[in-house]
C-alpha cells in the first residue's frame, strides 16, 4: 500500500530554464546542505522496497516512503544493465554512450584484450595484502582483470562529485565506499577518494591514484579486526520464518549451493582466515554491515558535513546483488537480506542525524540496475518461455553460418563475445580487406537465427534501416561508444539469461535491456524537499543534474538527464 497519495505535478520547463540560467550565485540555496549522501543499493529493482515494506522497521525504507520524495517509475535507457554502467550513469547523469563505461568488461582495441572497467596498470593497489582477488568464484569480472591497479580514468565525463569539487575549489570533501571497486570508483569521480573491500585482504583498500599511503584511520580500522564479529557465526533469519513471503520456499533447486554455505538458513560464514570467509560475508547482509561500519569511520575521521562547504559521500551496498545472483530475487535469502539492509539504512540515517544532522543532509537513494527472476522460478509460476541461455551454442551457429557463406575462406573473423557484444577481429578484417559494416550485418543476421535472441543490432545500424524495436534499439544505441562497444549487440528475449560464468552456474543474471533490469527506485530526502510519490516516468540520469541544480552548481559535463522539478522546489 502506498503511504502517500500520488501527487500529480506539472513540469514547468520555462521556470526551470530561468532557474538554471540564473547561475550558481542566484540559484544556490542560502544554506546548501553540509552533506550530500548518495546511496546506491546494487540491483534494487524498483518494486522491491514496496514488496517487502510490511515486514520492515520504521527508520529505513519506511522513513524514505514517509518523509522522502519517491519516484516510482524510473527507468534506465541503456541496454547493458550491468553494475559499472549503472553506477557511472548515477555519477555522471548520462548514458554509457557518453560516460564510456559500456560494460563490466569490454574488448580494448588498443591493448587487444578484454579489460575490466576500472583496471588501470598505472595505479597500483596500496598495501601488500591488497592484491586483486583473481580467483574469486563469485565475481567473474575480476578474473579477466589482468592489471591489478585501479583508477576512474576510463570514465569519460565528469561526475556530480567532480563538479562539487570544482565549484568549491576542492574544499568539498568527496568520498565513495562500496564492497565493489566498481561500486565506489565511478561515484568518487576523478577528484574524490574511493575505498572498496578486498576479499583477498579482508580489508578496505584503495590505489595510489588516490593516496600515496593510507590515512591512519583506515589502517586502524583494518587492524581492529572488523570481521571477527562474524567469525564462526551464521547468517540467520531476522524474523520468524512463517512471516516471510518466501518462508516456505527456502530450498529451491536453482539456488547455488556453496559448500558449507548451502541453500537453506542458517548460512554459515566459516571462520576468519578460511579461504572463502570474506567471499561468503559479501553474499549476505554482513557485506552491507561492514560497508556501513567503514563509512561511519570515514564520516567521523574525515569530519564530513561539519562546515558550510558541502561534502559528498557515496555508499553503494553490494549484498543485494550478490544474493540475487546466487539465490534469485524471489528467494527467502533475497527477502531477508532486504530486511537486514533496511535495518542497516535505519542505522545509517540515525548515525547521520547524530553526526551531521538530517536537516543538513541531502540524501538520494537509487540502484545501478534492477533484477530478474530465476527462470526455473518463473517456470514454476507458469511462464514456460523463461530459460537459461547457451551463448556458446549461438556463437557456433554463427560460425557455421559464416563457414557456408561468402566469408567461408576467412578464418577468425569472429573475435570475442563479451556480453553483450560480439567483436569482430579487426586484424583479420584488415588483412582480408573486408568492410566491417557488411560483415557485422551478416553476423547479426546469423545471430538472429539463434532461438532466444530477440535482436542483434549492428554498430553501423543507421537511420536508413529503421528500428524494428524502437524501445530496445534506443537502449542499445545509448550503450554504444565507438571506442569500446563491439560490432554486434546481442539482445536475448525477455526472461532469457546466460547464467554460466566460466563454469560457475548462478541462479540469475541482470544485464538485459528489459524493464525488470532497467526499473529502479529513486528517493530524495532533504530539508525543503516535499515528500510524496511521483509516478511520472523519469530516468536515473536525472539524479546528477538534479543534485547540481539543487546546489546551484554546474551539471556534469555529459549529463543528458533533466533536473527534477520536485527536487528544485522549496
Ligand atoms: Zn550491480
Amino acid at each position: 500500500m502506498p503511504l502517500f497519495t500520488v501527487k500529480m505535478r506539472k513540469f514547468t520547463p520555462i521556470l526551470c530554464l530561468i532557474w538554471i540560467a540564473a547561475g550558481p550565485t542566484a540559484a544556490a540555496p542560502e544554506q546548501p546542505p553540509r552533506l550530500v549522501l548518495q546511496i546506491t543499493v546494487d540491483a534494487l529493482r524498483g518494486d522491491l522496497p514496496q514488496r517487502h515494506l510490511h515486514n520492515m522497521g520504521k527508520g529505513g525504507f519506511r522513513f524514505l516512503f514517509d518523509k522522502g520524495l519517491h519516484y516510482s517509475n524510473a527507468q534506465y535507457e541503456h541496454g547493458n544493465t550491468e553494475t559499472i554502467v549503472g553506477h557511472a550513469s548515477l555519477a555522471t547523469g548520462t548514458t554509457p554512450a557518453l560516460h564510456g563505461m559500456v560494460g563490466n568488461i569490454w574488448f580494448d582495441k588498443d591493448e587487444k584484450r578484454l579489460i575490466y572497467n576500472v583496471e588501470d596498470s598505472r595505479y597500483h593497489l596500496l598495501g601488500s595484502n591488497a592484491d586483486v582477488d583473481k580467483s574469486s568464484e563469485i565475481d567473474p569480472t575480476q578474473r579477466v582483470a589482468l592489471a591489478d591497479g585501479r583508477s576512474p580514468r576510463a570514465l569519460l565525463t565528469s561526475t556530480f562529485s567532480d563538479e562539487l569539487a570544482y565549484a568549491y575549489n576542492s574544499e568539498a570533501k568527496i568520498f565513495a565506499v562500496s564492497v565493489k571497486d566498481r561500486g565506489a570508483i565511478p561515484l568518487a569521480g576523478q577528484t574524490g577518494k574511493a575505498f572498496w573491500f578486498s576479499k583477498a585482504a579482508g580489508e578496505f583498500i584503495t590505489s595510489n591514484y588516490y593516496y600515496d599511503s593510507y590515512p591512519q584511520w583506515v589502517l586502524d580500522w583494518n587492524n581492529n579486526g572488523p570481521l571477527s564479529r562474524f567469525s564462526g557465526k551464521e547468517w540467520e533469519l531476522m524474523k520468524p520464518q512463517q512471516s516471510y513471503m518466501f518462508g516456505t520456499d527456502d530450498d529451491q533447486p536453482w539456488e547455488t549451493d556453496f559448500p558449507g554455505f548451502g541453500r537453506t538458513f542458517p548460512h554459515a560464514w566459516g571462520n576468519l582466515g578460511d579461504k572463502y570467509f570474506t567471499t561468503l560475508l559479501t553474499l549476505s547482509p554482513a557485506g552491507d554491515q561492514i560497508t556501513l561500519d567503514f563509512a561511519k569511520a570515514l564520516i567521523e575521521n574525515e569530519q564530513l558535513g561539519q562546515d558550510a562547504v558541502p561534502d559528498y559521500l557515496s555508499i553503494s551496498f553490494s549484498s543485494n546483488d550478490y544474493v540475487l545472483h546466487v539465490f534469485g530475487s524471489s528467494s527467502l535469502e533475497a527477502e531477508d537480506n532486504l530486511l537486514h539492509l533496511d535495518k542497516t539504512l535505519a542505522d545509517l540515517f540515525s548515525y547521520i542525524d547524530k553526526t551531521v544532522g538530517l536537516e543538513h543532509t541531502l540524501i538520494v537513494l537509487s540502484a545501478d540496475h534492477g533484477s530478474p527472476d530465476a527462470p526455473p522460478y518463473l517456470n514454476k509460476l507458469g511462464d514456460k518461455n523463461a530459460h537459461y541461455y547457451d551463448m556458446d551454442a549461438c556463437m557456433q551457429t554463427v560460425q557455421d553460418g559464416l563457414d557456408q557463406g561468402p566469408y567461408a575462406d576467412i578464418e577468425g573473423l569472429l573475435g570475442q563475445f563479451a556480453h553483450p557484444y560480439i567483436y569482430l577481429d579487426q586484424a583479420v578484417l584488415y588483412e582480408a580487406d573486408l568492410d566491417t559494416a557488411a560483415v557485422a550485418a551478416s553476423v547479426a543476421q546469423l545471430v538472429e537465427q539463434c532461438p532466444g535472441v530477440n535482436a542483434a543490432v549492428t554498430a553501423r545500424h543507421t537511420s536508413d534501416s529503421p528500428a524494428r524495436n524502437p524501445v530496445l534499439e534506443k537502449r542499445v544505441w545509448n550503450n554504444y561508444n565507438a571506442r569500446r562497444s563491439g560490432d554486434v549487440y546481442v539482445a536475448l528475449d525477455s526472461n532469457v539469461y546466460v547464467n554460466d560464468f566460466d563454469g560457475l552456474i548462478v541462479a540469475t543474471t541482470h544485464g538485459s535491456p528489459w524493464n525488470y533490469d532497467t526499473f529502479v527506485p529513486i528517493f530524495f530526502l532533504g530539508k525543503g524537499i516535499e515528500g510524496g510519490e511521483v509516478s511520472r516516468r523519469v530516468t536515473p540520469y536525472d539524479i546528477a543534474p538534479s543534485l547540481s541544480a539543487r546546489l546551484g552548481i554546474r551539471p556534469p559535463s555529459g549529463s543528458v538527464g533533466n533536473p527534477l522539478t520536485e527536487v528544485l522546489e522549496d
